[in-house]
């Protein structure tokens, strides 16, 4: 007794145009379970080269997608440097200030907006960070803004930010690159 019921059909043609992109649908004999519905390509030249969808309408150039990836990691990089910075930055500016206790702290962080979470999540965080890197400072420009004048460097601070601006627009552009098909 059959308790599967598997039917194929091509729903298009692949990117090269010689094979077809096959849906799959498997239905149990049962009322109580959906059908399962999976796409392949059929095409020896496009399955190594192209990426199908879980839809089964597009397929990607898998070389294509190779820059853009590298680029988004740049620009990820560009990131976390400034992020890190200001980190650094807020690091001795905490050190500057004398909180009692970690309820001060978190009130703090909470009173400049950077902060994040209820204070028992604040005491579980706190264990294993610092106090820099539980809030989130740059989400306070103004706060940004006078740790740089305060304990950092301007020119610095615009070279970050110019990375940052450079490595996007490099990632746009090679973003729209990518090759992809309409099955
Ligand atoms: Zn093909």
């Amino acid at each position: 007794m059959s308790t599967s019921e598997t039917d194929e059909y091509a729903i298009g043609k692949c990117a090269c145009g010689k094979g077809d992109v096959i849906k799959t649908m498997v239905t149990q004999d049962n009322p109580w379970s959906g059908a399962d519905i999976s796409f392949r390509v059929d095409c020896n030249d496009c399955r190594g080269k192209w990426e199908l969808d879980r839809s089964g309408q597009q397929m990607t150039l898998r070389s294509s997608l190779v820059a853009p990836k590298q680029a988004s990691d740049l620009l990820m990089h560009a990131r976390q440097f400034l992020d890190e910075y200001i980190r650094g930055l807020s690091s001795q500016y905490f050190m500057a200030q004398s909180f009692k206790t970690r309820k001060a702290e978190h009130a703090h962080l909470i009173e400049l907006g950077i902060g994040t979470g209820s204070y028992r999540t604040y005491l579980q965080d706190r264990k294993h960070s610092p106090i820099q890197n539980v809030g989130y400072p740059s989400r306070n420009a103004a706060f940004v803004e006078k740790l740089i004048k305060t304990y950092g460097n301007e020119k610095h601070y615009f070279d970050l930010l110019k990375a940052i601006a450079d490595a996007d627009a490099v990632y746009k552009a090679a973003a729209s690159t990518i090759v992809r098909y309409q099955v």
